[in-house]
């Protein structure tokens, strides 16, 4: 036997596990199975031979059986949210943060017996599950709490939703179930949340407490089975917004089913973070950061800093640590308080890894693990270092959700920086250097919701959480996670009175043609240009005389457009103050022409003088108020419990489409361009397919007011046409859309390409005219996406 000299000597741990005896003692107790936890009762499923069964990954024994909902038992769930959700989003905030604060003082009081059962079910060390996944759960419902309690002061105007759908994955299971729940209830709306089928045992425990917290009967409802359930919860008719967290592929498709229908949705999809280490960094701490980053969870986390990125120099040094490092590696039971990585989920995602590693070294990677042990039972895989990979080597371009580690090194801050945004992804980034004004500039160039400065994988109820690109749209947790839970009172009017309908009768010619071809080009790169082939429109007046012709854009005039704002980009990092004096100038030059716009709207759209004036009173003052946010929306500052503060970011989504409605088309065409450019954005935008002049009109506006090449790009032409166009382009990254409720619903079907952020109309009206459905916060929202930067502060 070794005695305590000789361990001091050999610093060998001895097996440290946790007792899950009434963890066991629970699943034995539901021995027959799990059913469905609806309208506050457990129901069993309408066809009990449809199960699943859940194994412990470590074992490989099973634990349990789980139902399978079919379509009448998601139907169930939804109707019994339904249900519930008129009492209890008329409940007050107060109300609704006792019922949060009841559920996370009751996650604490069980967080041993959540920490055990998440590790029996995921084969995630207890040692996380323990001081991570439980007491961040936790805290979300805290602080979550807390936006109910003021949700209606600093909400006003807002409403929930109804119901919610939320889809979560298998790696943080309780974790995610907090982030989706939390928010989702403490604005008013009632949930049917599906685990994942290889993990859902903490949700279901979760039913229990939220039962024994007093959550009203609906609120929550819990249903178990695999994608087939998923997707008739994510296509439900009954659901007014789906919250997905999964696979990029997945929530591509939830995108195309859930087009038209005018739920709202939230994507936290996967990554491929960098981890970048530069020559001053602190290279142990930078170790350490990197076991935290691919190494947490058996890597099977969307943000893992899954790619190395080591400044030449150092690339070789570092190298050697990590190995060294992983030499004393413990793989083992989950339950062992002393191991460093667990088991992997499921066997099929062990295959995928082996698959992907296999494809990787095939290709030219080379491949380095650790001789280390490995348990013999269960699906474990070892830590692993790629190192010779290409930029197109299939493991730096393909999310692994596994413990592998690609390298690359760089030479200088701004290959760095083009290395980590060569991915389709931008969920995070891991920057570690001592040099802070190092580090602050590669954060700013990374596309990514989240970058850590020296630390990674932080996370914080506080701070919103987030991707960038094909990660996913929306953010869970902070402000910005509530807004997603909320809508706008009566932010819409009529339907169907967006697109006016085009005259049918031969156009009669008027004054404005005679003998002169007076064609409006299109506004490309600072340029008028005739659209593609010379094709134009005709444009007819209200009372059916001729005005004048627009080209009619194509397809060609599109790509063009989109390559001038790409090329544009110096106008997000422009200052503020700057994008202010050009909005400025040309709501000035706007002021100057007045008259002829006035005159332009009244023959044109048969608006009376006063309305054409007031039209046009109306856009100047919405170009002053798009000038005066552009220095005023700001972000915030957050302060997580940990050694840590957030600068939460806004900043523009980069190019960003906008299709006009009819009605009011310069006032519209304002609304619209002036918030997006005040943003940061480099715009595409299609005006009025009825009443395009205006725009054209304005291109003068746009030459005289130094408002540089590539910002706003005017293409003119059928909109059913173009928006396609627009929602199917990859460098399209954001598109807004005024037209009827068909073209909404392919513009976000076609979206889903490279998951472009979309707002849509539904076919619905504005009310321009007012200023809080015309402008202001929303607008900005919609043109922003929130960056939250985590540097190391103490005070
Ligand atoms: P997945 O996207 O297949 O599953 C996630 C959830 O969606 C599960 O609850 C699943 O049952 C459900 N689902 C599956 N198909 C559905 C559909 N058509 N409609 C609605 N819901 C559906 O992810 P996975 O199989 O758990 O993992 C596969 C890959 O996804 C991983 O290897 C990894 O790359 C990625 N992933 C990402 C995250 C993340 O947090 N971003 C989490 C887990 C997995």
């Amino acid at each position: 036997m070794t005695n305590v000299a000789e361990i001091y000597e050999e610093m060998t741990y001895g097996p440290a596990p946790e007792d899950a005896s009434y963890v066991r003692d629970w699943l034995t107790r539901h021995g027959q199975g799990f059913g469905f936890f609806i309208d506050g009762e457990w129901i069993k499923p309408k066809d009990a031979a449809q199960t699943l069964d859940s194994f412990n990954p470590f074992t490989e024994e099973k634990l349990a059986t789980i139902s399978i909902a079919g379509a009448a038992d998601v139907d169930d769930a939804v109707s019994a949210a339904a249900a519930a959700y008129p009492k209890w989003s008329a409940k007050s905030g107060h109300e609704r943060a006792r019922v949060l604060y009841a559920l996370a003082r009751l996650l604490q009081k069980n967080s041993r017996f959540l920490a055990v059962l998440e590790t029996l079910d995921n084969g995630k060390p207890i040692r996380e599950t323990r001081d991570i996944d439980v007491p961040l759960a936790a805290r979300h419902f805290y602080h979550h709490a807390g936006w109910a309690q003021v949700l209606a002061q600093e909400f006003p105007g807002h409403e929930p939703l109804g119901v919610v759908a939320q889809v979560i994955p298998w790696n943080f299971p309780l974790l995610m179930l907090a982030w989706k729940v939390a928010p989702a209830i403490a604005a008013g709306n009632c949930v049917v949340l599906k685990p994942a089928e290889y993990t859902s045992l903490t949700a279901l425990y979760f039913a229990e407490l939220a039962d024994e917290a007093g959550v009203p009967p609906g609120v929550i409802n819990i249903i178990t089975g695999a994608g087939q359930t998923g997707a008739l919860l994510t296509e439900h008719a009954g659901v007014a917004k789906v919250a997905f967290t999964g696979s990029t592929e997945v929530g591509r498709t939830i995108r195309q089913k859930t087009a038209g229908s005018g739920k709202k949705l939230t994507l936290e999809l996967g990554g491929k973070s960098p981890f970048i280490v530069f020559e001053d960094a602190d290279l142990d701490s930078a170790v350490e950061g990197l076991v935290d980053a691919i190494w947490f969870n058996q890597g099977e986390v969307c943000c893992a800093g899954s790619r190395l990125l080591v400044e030449e120099g150092i690339a070789e040094q570092l190298i050697a640590k990590i190995k060294a490092r992983l030499e004393k590696f413990r793989l083992g039971d989950p339950l062992d308080k002393a191991i460093d990585m667990g088991a992997i989920v499921d066997p099929v995602q062990l295959t995928r890894i082996r698959t992907l590693v296999r494809q990787s070294v095939e290709e030219g990677a080379e491949k380095w693990q650790p001789a280390i042990p490995c348990p013999d039972t269960g699906s474990f895989y070892p830590p692993t270092l790629l190192t010779n990979v290409a930029p197109g080597n299939t493991a730096v371009l393909q999310e692994i959700f596994g413990p592998v580690l690609t390298v690359m090194s760089f030479r200088t801050l701004s290959e760095a920086a083009a290395l980590a945004n060569n991915t389709a992804y931008g969920l995070a980034a891991s920057v570690w250097s001592e040099n802070i004004n190092r580090a602050l500039e590669i954060a700013g160039h990374i596309k990514a919701g989240v970058v850590w400065v020296n630390t990674t994988n932080q996370f914080d109820a506080a701070c919103g959480f987030g991707g960038y690109r094909e990660s996913g749209f929306g953010r869970e947790g902070g402000r910005e996670g509530m807004f997603e839970y909320l809508k706008l009172k009566d932010e819409w009017m009529t339907q169907n009175a967006a697109v006016l309908p085009s005259r049918t009768n031969s156009p009669i010619p008027t004054r404005h043609m005679q003998g002169i071809d007076r064609t409006h080009k299109n506004y490309i790169g600072g340029k008028q240009k005739r659209a593609d082939g010379g094709n134009t429109l005709v444009i007819t007046a209200h009372d059916g005389g001729v005005a004048e012709r627009v080209g009619k854009g194509n397809r060609k005039d599109i790509r063009d457009a989109v390559e001038a704002a790409f090329k544009a980009a110096v106008w997000g990092t422009a200052h503020a103050h700057t994008r202010a004096q050009i909005l400025y100038f040309m709501a000035e030059n706007l002021s100057v022409r007045a008259k002829e716009f006035q005159s332009r709207l009244k023959d044109l759209t048969g608006v009376s003088s006063r309305m054409a004036k007031k039209e046009v009173a109306c856009a100047i003052s919405r170009l002053f108020s798009a000038a005066a946010w552009a220095d005023k929306f700001d972000g915030l500052v957050h302060a997580p419990p940990v050694r840590n503060i957030s600068l939460a970011i806004n900043e523009p989504l980069g190019v960003l489409a906008i299709v006009c409605p009819d009605t009011l088309p310069l006032l519209s065409f304002i609304s619209l361009l002036a918030p997006a450019m005040a943003m940061g954005n480099r715009c595409v935008i299609v005006p009025s397919q009825r009443y395009p002049l205006p725009a054209t009109d304005f291109y003068q506006i746009l030459e005289t007011s130094d408002v540089p090449a590539g910002i706003v790009n005017i293409v003119t032409g059928a909109r059913d046409e173009l928006a396609p166009v627009l929602a199917g382009h990859v460098q399209v990254d954001g598109l807004w859309f005024h037209g009827t409720a068909q073209g909404s619903r392919d513009v976000e079907r076609l979206s889903a390409t490279n998951l472009k952020r979309t707002w849509v109309n539904n076919g619905w009206a504005r009310d321009w005219f007012n200023p809080a459905k015309g402008e202001g916060r929303q607008f900005l929202r919609e043109a922003t996406q929130v960056k939250n930067i985590w540097l190391p502060y103490q005070d």
